[in-house]
């Protein structure tokens, strides 16, 4: 058979007989090889006739001969060659043989092929047949990974079940600590308002406690006994010390609720060690105690922590220790330690090393059974006797939670009635920020390396051009500093430029109360060309801005002794001092109200050293510009030239424009310092000419004043108010008012300004020709604090009307119109101050009547609440005298 597969094409022989008994099966042969390989490849038949004798023979079982003839077929199929075959015969082949023969072959070529065919269909079957056992087992196996995998769903749906359960608890649990979180939430804020409200009750009292007892000490009738004063002034410093006592609870109760941040900075332990010595060597020479400080060898040089913070709580254990101990010696030692603490505490354990501060004594001693107590709130371990201490009680419990917001630890280590007592601040010497109570991590301010100057008060020994710069830098904490730590004493060392002024020199005033902020201040103001004069006490800024005459200000807002904003009144109420460019840099982020009040700029905290440098190259410009430039934007011909008339002069180059599209050409054109601005325009209303500027980013700092003698209606009024917070907007109604306005924002010398206009301004700022005979509604429940505003307001030739209640103060403002201004305590009973504030207002005679409310500021938004009620303006009591006479001389003017 031909196999058509094989290359090159074979031929098998089928069946054969050979005559010499050869069996011929399955002998291969090639194509064209021989007759049976030519006749494949010819596809014809090949007959042999005479053959030689000895060629083939055929045999059978009786003879055998010779064959005549053989012949040699093909057997096709479909023109295709299955198999040769091959006859031998002893006759000749007739016709009708070869023709036979022929069909033959064609009949056998269709059994072959049929053979063929079915045996290629069984071997098929018998592929399927395996594929379809092996897909049945297959199956099995599927099926039985099915029934596994139906298992397991099952178990997986048991499970997520108890998942869901659960989590359905979880949840609940969640809920149930969300409320708790809330319930405490409101706890605490309900203490906060507590304890604003308190702080508000006792400062009511103290106002004229303090306001008295500093006018009698005064002696403004020379009729005190020098003893009589001397009377007068313990009652004005005790009434402060209750003032303290007030920003320790305030103090205590912001630590407990964490809102206050953490300034961490290298601390030397040299310099704790100075700052102690400095502050506690006198009283044990007065007290005739022993005084020692140890500070461990093995110790390094200093550690990273909250100076300030660690300083309180070290001088409140040596204060009470110096306090409790009438013989013997208190001893300060400064160890690195290795045990002490609470075994639990979550991060003493954990801290790479850990310093002690022990402080000892050999005083009375506390009781076993009250070496707990002693650390709550107003506990003293001998509540009867503790008067003959003093002392709130409020000392360690403040020490105890500023400790932990240093993730340290305080203990009374010993103690024994008799015998002394040691207590131990034990801090990490790498801060480490914990959680707080209420599981938030405290706010936490890295202080530039250097930052130990603090709190050792005096400047840093390294020489001032390595230090690196500090960025970011420190952000105060907004709460008032504690007031154990008399930061004065940290401070006014600093030695700056004031014995090294010459003429000419372009010198900074530089008010803040960081030191580690403030040296960096000084720095950089040498490094932009100025000389500085530093100090951390507002009053005392006002007295070296007065003598020293600065070329500019900048002023921090939180001041230990009197509030940034107060100053920044001050210096702008003082004609000496009103033209001195001041910029604010503070972390209360009030830009409107500082430019508002005559500041050139505001700049917060933490600021980058960039930005502190570009406040000083715009002071620098500013100081070194002496022309300053005015904008006025007037239609009326008349008006325009009065003005320019009134303000120009040497200093001021003032442009004069009448529309609003010739104004905004000029801003574009040219920087001014100032702009004054007629509502009333052409081309477009001015209000539409604000809205435009105020979309100018480079226009944001731009004072404008509007100067209009146009009644505002109220809706013009809550517009220009809207615009207020990008513009600064001051509405003035009169010539005089104008010059005052524009000598403020164009920070103009008023001793260099012609001797006429010195004087309007001067009686413009002269407050008893302001103040004198102006009626004053005074509204306040407290008669002692009535009695001593009274006196001071009568000082100035004021009339008082008081006024205990809301009521009382609406039936008194009916029936005497003419009154000038009220001065509103907001806490009243019955009816508050917001509510009679808002009655006031609703009574069309009185919408523009000056009201100016007193609170306690003891909480944040107090003063927004005011201005919505009404109020035009606001003061914190205790009252501050000189600034409540120049609030009411900017009010009383108008
Ligand atoms: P204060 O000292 O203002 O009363 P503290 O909270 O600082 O408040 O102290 C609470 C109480 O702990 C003190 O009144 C005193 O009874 C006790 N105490 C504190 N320190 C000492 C000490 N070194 N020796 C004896 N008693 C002390």
């Amino acid at each position: 058979m031909l196999d058509a597969d094989q290359d090159p094409p074979r031929l098998t022989l089928l069946a054969g007989y050979a005559s010499d008994g050869r069996d011929t099966e399955n002998k291969q042969i090639r194509l064209g090889q021989g007759i049976v390989g030519q006749c494949a490849i010819e596809k014809e038949k090949i007959l042999l006739e005479n053959l030689p004798p000895d060629y083939i023979r055929i045999a059978s079982g009786l003879g055998e001969a010779t064959p005549l003839n053989i012949i040699v077929l093909p057997i096709v199929f479909e023109g295709e060659v299955k198999a040769v075959m091959e006859l031998a015969s002893f006759d000749r082949f007739t016709t009708t043989h070869l023709a036979f023969l022929e069909q033959l072959t064609e009949s056998i070529g269709i059994v072959l092929n049929t053979i063929e065919a079915n045996s290629r269909t069984e071997e098929l079957l018998e592929q399927s047949q395996g594929l379809a056992r092996e897909l049945q087992s297959q199956q099995e196996e599927l099926q039985q990974t099915n029934e596994e995998l139906e298992e397991k769903a099952r178990l997986l749906a048991d499970q997520n079940q108890e998942v869901e359960r659960k989590n359905k608890e979880v949840e609940q649990a969640r809920r149930a600590l969300e409320e708790k979180a809330e319930q405490l939430a409101l706890t605490s804020k309900y203490k906060s308002e507590f304890l604003a409200n308190m702080s508000h009750e006792l400062r009511t009292p103290l106002n004229s406690l303090l306001i008295l007892a500093n006018q009698l000490a005064e002696n403004p009738d020379g009729n005190l006994s020098p003893r009589q004063i001397e009377f007068a002034r313990t009652i004005h410093s005790s009434g402060h010390d209750l003032l303290t006592l007030i920003n320790d609870i305030l103090d205590l109760s912001k630590i407990e609720s964490g809102t206050v941040s953490v300034e961490v900075g290298e601390v030397g332990f040299q310099d704790i060690s100075e700052y102690v010595e400095r502050n506690f060597r006198h009283v044990a020479e007065s007290r005739n105690l022993g005084f020692t400080i140890e500070v461990d060898p093995s110790l390094p040089r200093g550690m990273q922590t909250d100076a300030k913070r660690l300083q309180q709580v070290i001088k409140n254990l040596l204060a009470n220790a110096f306090k409790f101990t009438e013989q013997g010696s208190v001893t300060l030692r400064i160890f690195p330690a290795l045990t002490g603490w609470s075994p639990e505490h979550p991060t003493l354990g954990r801290a790479r090393s850990v310093i002690g501060f022990a402080v000892s004594d050999t005083g009375i001693g506390i009781a076993a059974d009250k070496q707990q107590i002693i650390f709550e709130a107003f506990q003293q371990a001998m509540g009867g006797t503790a008067r003959k201490y003093g002392g709130t009680g409020l000392g360690l419990a403040i020490s105890r939670e500023i400790s932990r917001l240093l993730s340290g630890e305080l203990k009374l280590q010993k103690s024994a009635p008799g015998q002394g007592s040691t207590f131990v601040l034990y801090v990490p010497q790498n801060f480490v920020p914990v959680k707080s109570r209420r599981d938030e991590a405290p706010k936490v301010t890295v202080l530039p390396s250097g930052g130990s100057a603090s709190a050792s008060g005096a400047p840093a020994p390294a020489p001032v051009s390595t230090r690196p710069a500090p960025a970011p830098v420190s952000a105060r904490p907004v709460v008032p500093g504690h007031s154990l730590v008399d930061e004065s004493t940290v401070y006014d060392e600093f030695i700056d430029d004031r014995d090294r002024l010459a003429p000419g020199d372009r010198v900074v005033l530089v008010v803040e109360d960081d030191f580690a902020f403030a040296r960096y201040l000084y720095e950089l103001s040498h490094e932009k060309g100025f000389k500085a004069l530093v100090t951390s006490r507002g009053a005392a800024s006002l007295a070296l801005a007065r003598e020293l005459k600065p070329s500019a200000i900048t002023l921090d807002i939180s001041l230990p002794d009197v509030d940034g904003w107060r100053v920044l009144d001050r210096l702008k109420d003082d004609p000496a001092t009103r033209h001195i460019p001041v910029f604010m840099i503070s972390v209360a982020d009030e830009p409107e109200r500082a430019l508002q009040q005559g500041a050139l700029g505001f700049q917060s905290k933490p600021a980058d050293k960039e930005a502190l440098g570009k406040i000083f190259d715009q002071l620098r410009e500013f100081v070194d510009r002496r022309l300053k430039k005015l904008l006025v934007v007037e239609d009326d011909e008349v008006q325009l030239h009065s003005i320019i008339e009134l303000v120009g002069n040497g200093d001021v180059s003032t442009v004069g424009v009448s529309s609003g599209r010739e104004a905004l050409e000029a801003l574009a054109r040219e920087h001014f310092d100032c702009m004054v601005l007629d509502l009333l325009l052409p081309d477009l209303p001015g209000l539409e000419l604000l809205e435009q500027l105020k979309k100018q980013p480079q226009l944001r700092s731009l004072p404008i004043i509007v100067y209009t003698g146009k009644d505002l209606s109220k809706k013009e009024e809550t517009a220009l108010k809207k615009m207020a917070q990008t513009i600064i907007l001051k509405d003035v109604r009169s010539p005089e008012r104008l010059l005052d306005e524009t000598a403020l924002f164009l920070h103009r010398n008023a001793a260099n300004l012609p001797a006429h206009k010195r004087q309007i301004l001067e009686n413009l700022h002269r407050s008893d020709v302001l103040l004198a005979g102006k009626k004053i509604l005074l509204v306040d429940d407290d008669v002692r604090n009535i009695f001593a505003m009274t006196s001071v307001l009568e000082r100035h030739k004021m009339d008082v009307l008081p006024a205990e209640t809301g009521m009382d103060a609406l039936d008194l403002l009916e029936k005497n119109p003419q009154v000038d201004a009220v001065l509103m305590d907001i806490m009243l009973p019955e009816m508050d101050g917001y509510e009679t504030t808002r009655r006031i207002r609703q009574m069309p005679a009185f919408k523009d009547l000056p009201i100016i409310a007193l609170t306690a500021k003891a909480m944040k938004g107090d003063r927004e609440k005011c201005l919505e009620a009404g109020a035009s303006d606001y003061i914190a009591k205790p009252v501050d005298t000189e600034q409540l006479l120049s609030l009411l001389r900017v009010w009383l003017y108008r």
